[in-house]
């Protein structure tokens, strides 16, 4: 082994020593680390300062406890995180994420991706997470304000425009960002409208931020198609979640000449082959807060609910599948749904959720030559419209929709092509993760190298 590649598999034994049980976190160091050793064989001076194992290592990691009085006036008991990763490169940033699920080798792999996506962004932020196990599902609004009100209580004195500004994720959206930043402003007595992002427009909000991510990932993916010369245009694409991110992926694919025929949430997949009635799924589900079961009533017997198998099976329909774009949760795309869409033809995937497929599944998508564009990549929109809105409240102004979109798409295209040009610097043509990864890595890694050891 050369002495780089033995700096990183001891690096990822620090890793696994020193957070025991997080498996979630130790898949992603792995993921970025595998694609590493190249670059310190490059750059010695990276190891001189120990750069891999003061990367993996939060900045700072906070755990507290969030107690909160529900509508039947009991007492109800939560954890909160915020882990603040990477400030190489600016403001920890990064999304809170509400779900049950929610532990702290979740949020550190979450806190993890994002510096190195926010580093392809090109934007000055660093890295970070946070969030809860709380579970917003079948709370009501008052519920879901005091638990807010509860968390902001603790978070505000680690947070501020120029330290680290949270945004959404899985379980945060508008409402929550409101409450949270009501919060804040009342303990501060101070309209810092940079301290959070995602903020609805109507009080300093970005425009164009609630589509950013999943916009970005479909832009990324017309990137990535292109230089195969294939597009959207008339393709069957697979879409699943049914959340923020799977919403605006569907409306860009439909505006590029795609149809969407499948979305899922929790409960199961709807196959819907005419293409997905967007304004239908926006009402249940932006505005209701309802289930894709009720969508299926709705849709008047086009669309099927199947609640056994996966999203992925769709790609065995007839028609197969062009474009699958998982935008739903971690690991949510495995080997055995890669065959599924091997079978049907798919040519490309785009992570619109954080690492939603497993390791296998990206080894057999490497090894299958279908397209493979990593979130850390494909998801960068959203964190990167964010540092747009941290950008307009800065200088106290708003921008247009249409300027907003364009500098999005701007910034998709330039993270394609270094990911793109990367890979081709390193041997490794059209391997999108070695190039996220190293692009990502060596603008954090200058970044630490010029602060000292820190
Ligand atoms: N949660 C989003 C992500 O995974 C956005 C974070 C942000 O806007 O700060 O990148």
């Amino acid at each position: 082994m050369s002495t780089a590649a033995q700096s990183v598999s001891a690096t990822y034994d620090t890793v696994l020593r020193r957070n025991p049980g997080e498996l979630e976190f130790h898949q992603a160091a792995k993921e970025v680390l595998d694609s590493l050793a190249p670059v310190v064989e490059r750059h010695p001076e990276y190891l001189d300062a120990a750069i891999l194992e003061r990367i993996c290592e939060p900045e700072r990691q906070i755990i507290f406890r969030v107690p909160w009085v529900d509508d039947a006036g009991r007492v109800q008991l939560n954890r909160g995180f915020r882990v603040q990763y990477n400030s190489a490169l600016g403001p920890y940033k990064g999304g809170l994420r509400f779900h049950p699920s929610v532990r702290l080798g979740t949020i550190k792999f979450l806190g993890f991706e994002q510096i190195f996506k926010n580093a392809l962004t090109g934007l000055p932020i660093g890295g970070g997470k946070g969030g809860s196990d709380f579970d917003p599902k079948g709370k009501s609004d008052a519920e879901v304000m005091r638990f807010c009100q509860s968390f902001m209580t603790e978070l505000h004195r680690h947070i501020g425009a120029e330290t680290d500004v949270p945004a959404g994720d899985i379980g945060v959206g508008g409402r929550e960002i409101g409450y949270l930043f009501g919060q804040y402003k009342r303990l501060g007595n101070r309209y810092e409208s940079g301290v959070l992002t995602g903020k609805s427009p109507a009080w300093g909000g970005s425009l164009a931020r609630t589509e950013a991510t999943g916009y970005g990932t479909v832009i990324f993916a017309r990137e990535m198609l292109a230089t195969r010369n294939a597009s959207f245009d008339g393709a069957r694409v697979i879409v699943s979640g049914s959340g923020n991110v799977a919403i605006y992926a569907i409306e860009k694919v439909q505006q590029f000449g795609g149809t969407v025929v499948a979305v899922s949430d929790s409960s199961g997949y709807v196959y819907d082959p005419d293409g997905i009635d967007l304004d239908l799924l926006k009402q249940i589900k932006e505005i209701e807060r309802g289930r894709i079961a009720d969508y299926v009533v709705r849709r008047g017997g086009r669309a099927e609910l199947r609640t056994t198998g996966k999203v992925w099976d769709v790609a065995r329909e007839p028609g197969g599948v062009k474009v699958a774009l998982p935008c739903a949760t971690q690991n949510e795309l495995d080997e055995a749904d890669v065959r599924s869409l091997i079978a049907g033809g798919c040519l490309a995937v785009a992570e619109g959720a954080n690492m939603p497929c497993t390791p296998a599944a990206v080894n057999l998508l490497h090894e299958s030559d279908i397209l493979f564009a990593p979130g850390k990549a494909a998801n960068a929109g959203g964190v990167a419209t964010s540092a747009l809105e941290m950008q307009q409240n800065a200088s106290r102004d708003t921008w247009t929709f249409e300027h907003t979109a364009d500098r999005l798409e701007q910034i998709m295209i330039n993270v394609h092509s270094q990911c793109k040009e990367t890979a081709e610097e390193y041997g490794a043509p059209g391997n999108y993760v070695l190039g996220a990864n190293i692009a990502g890595f060596v603008r954090v890694a200058d970044a630490m190298l010029a602060l000292g050891v820190i």
